[in-house]
């Protein structure tokens, strides 16, 4: 192919162009070189297992994904100036059955240690104070390269950016969850005390089935593990209702799972056949109707937990990263704590500004709450901006 075909932005790479991740071959989008990507030994034994195959997907192209961006890779940010999200990897070699991601994304790919560092760099210097790490699976991150307690190694890194206030990880793996990286988040002050792990189920039997292992037994111990290293953390989870096979009774263990554990955030999914996976053929198929009922079911349960919970809040003063005016009024402004991940939590309603005229999006406040609704809550701008 002519070197001037080579560097159109609109060719469209074959499989083999978009698999060459050699060292010094550079990508089609110009002077940026992919990363050459070893795997984990659990990556090489699922792919072995079948786990990455794509040969049934009508249209799909054969070879498995392998590109990861670099730090010096464009990025238009569509995130208010003062937050971006940073991708640490690609690609997940666990063999969850209800999930098709490994299909699409290819096995799990920890971009370089550096890269990452310096993207964060390069957006705080462009005005980020908050930097929220996402991969399919985070708490995987630096494995194929080799590094010990990866995630922890690049918080320590990422935490001591001067401008970084707040630093925070989604999608833990709940085995994954070290006493290293609980200890990372528990020590500097600019890392949200706040752990998303989604955990799918409670029932031993249906996260056997989704081969994902572990019961509510485990999980109410890792989340004690949790609690006592980082007092105060907010966790996140997300349950999967309906899976194929899920009896009356594994569902009454969920939700007494839930009743205990004392979420603050949790998303619960009804489950849905994706061909591709393995659970798409799977028996017992547990009818739409049901489905809907325990979903149902378990957000009335989560509702009056959160309420309870966000009771506690009024009269805590807290650091506040203002938003901007609310969409439901402009006599509002909304905002977020650290124990509010972007997009995906409740709100913070601001509906005093205190001596204030007016907030600056993007600027820290000190805040004290005044009222707690289930899930949202209200408060009074005391000072700032920090
Ligand atoms: S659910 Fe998450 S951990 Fe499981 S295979 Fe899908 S991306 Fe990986």
């Amino acid at each position: 192919m002519p070197a001037s075909a080579l560097t159109s932005p609109f060719n469209i790479l074959t499989g083999a162009q978009a698999a060459d991740t050699r060292p010094g071959r550079e990508s089609l989008s110009g002077s940026h070189k992919t990363q050459s990507t070893p795997s984990r030994p659990e990556g090489h034994a699922r792919e072995q297992q079948g786990r990455f195959r794509r040969d049934d997907w009508q249209g799909a192209t054969h070879l498995l994904p392998t590109y990861l961006y670099d730090e010096s890779t464009p990025r238009f940010l569509t995130t208010p100036k003062s937050s971006a999200y940073i991708k640490i990897a690609e690609g997940c070699d666990h063999p969850c059955t209800f999930c098709v991601i490994p299909n699409l994304r290819g096995k799990f790919r920890s971009r370089r240690f550096e890269s990452v560092v310096a993207e964060a760099q390069q957006l705080v210097a462009r005005g980020v104070s908050e930097i929220t790490l996402i991969g399919q699976d985070t708490t995987c991150y630096g494995e194929d390269l080799g590094i010990k307690d990866g995630l922890a190694s690049l918080l320590d890194a990422l935490a001591a950016i001067e401008g970084l206030r707040w630093l925070r990880f989604l999608y833990a793996y709940p085995n994954r969850i070290t006493g290293r990286l609980l200890s990372t988040i528990a020590r500097h002050d600019n890392i949200c005390k706040y752990l998303d792990v989604p955990l799918q189920h409670a029932s031993p039997q249906v996260l056997k089935t989704m081969k994902r292992g572990a019961g509510a037994d485990i999980f109410l111990k890792t989340l004690n593990k949790i609690r006592s290293a980082v007092p105060g953390i907010a966790l996140r989870t997300s349950f999967i209702v309906g899976f194929p096979g899920e009896s009356l009774r594994d569902f009454e263990i969920l939700e007494e799972f839930i009743g205990e554990a004392r979420f603050d955030w949790l998303g619960v999914f009804s489950y849905s056949d994706e061909e591709g996976s393995g659970a798409f053929s799977l028996d017992a198929k547990v009818p739409r109707r049901t489905i809907e009922s325990r979903k149902r079911r378990l957000m009335k349960l989560q509702q009056s937990i959160s309420k309870r919970a966000k009771q506690e809040w009024i009269g805590r003063e807290l650091l506040l990263l203002a938003e901007g005016e609310s969409d439901e009024t402009p006599l509002l402004w909304e905002g977020r704590t650290q124990f509010h991940a972007p997009e995906i939590d409740g709100k913070v309603y601001i509906n005093d500004f205190g001596d204030l005229e007016t907030l600056e999006p993007g600027r820290f406040y000190n805040a004290v709450v005044t009222e707690a609704h289930a899930y949202d809550i209200v408060a009074r701008v005391v000072s700032g901006p920090l």
